[in-house]
């Protein structure tokens, strides 16, 4: 699992990030809200550790940011306050547990396995974009009456730009996120996949299409 963690008070970030680590989760630090937007926007971790009072935007301002550009990814909202409120206004804001200050190990690590598990079984069933429907629990890709199964990687590939429809994935991303950090895939590697999906969207006849920004990445085009 690959988590990010945005917190100011760099202790406490510096010992989640070990915690994190014993669990063999990988982890990137980050120590304000404007970078916790930037770097959650990516869509490429698992769970994100948000805190409430940060530098330059607040947590509830990042989660309601993200919401709102329909990035899912589970956020669990570490605050130092415990006024029910506060985890109220969290909820609200489209966070999806909260944490208060201090809490044990235990529990962290429970709520992490709990709010990834809600990811996989029932927020997200299935994936939509334009006439596409990409169902998770057997890798199928469909468009209107025609089907294709995908392979693992193309599956983990489209499911990161269904997910993230308005954001543009960077090859890094794919490399990690589909790849993995151990991995010594390159980027050409990411284009062979790519043309595999594009030769499967031709197959479905549909009107989406995965588009290249130049240097960058990928996204997703088509009428939604
Ligand atoms: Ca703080």
């Amino acid at each position: 699992m690959h988590i990010l963690v945005v917190e100011d008070e760099v202790r406490l970030a510096e010992t989640l990030k070990e915690i994190l680590k014993t669990q063999k989760y990988t982890c990137d630090l980050v120590y304000d809200g404007e970078d916790g937007l930037a770097y959650a926007e990516s869509g490429i971790y698992d769970v994100i550790l948000l805190d409430i009072m940060l530098p330059k935007m607040n947590g509830f301002d990042v989660v309601r940011t993200l919401r709102s550009k329909k990035v899912s990814t589970p956020v669990i909202l570490l605050t130092a306050r415990d006024e029910v409120t506060d985890k109220v206004k969290g909820l609200d804001c489209g966070a999806d547990d909260y944490l208060t200050k201090p809490f044990s190990t235990e529990e962290l690590l429970a709520r992490i396995r709990a709010v990834s598990r809600r990811l996989g079984e029932v927020l997200l069933d299935e994936l939509q974009f334009a006439d596409l429907t990409l169902n998770l629990s057997n890798c199928t890709l469909s468009c209107k009456t025609k089907s294709i199964k995908l392979g693992y990687k193309e599956f983990e590939i489209m499911k990161l730009l269904m997910a993230n429809p308005g954001a543009i994935i960077s090859k890094d991303d794919l490399l990690v996120k589909v790849w993995g950090y151990e991995s010594d895939a390159e980027d050409n590697n990411v284009e062979v996949y790519i043309s595999f999906l594009r030769k499967k969207l031709h197959f479905l006849e549909s009107a989406v299409n995965i588009a290249t920004v130049r240097k960058i990445g990928y996204h997703l085009e088509g009428d939604v």
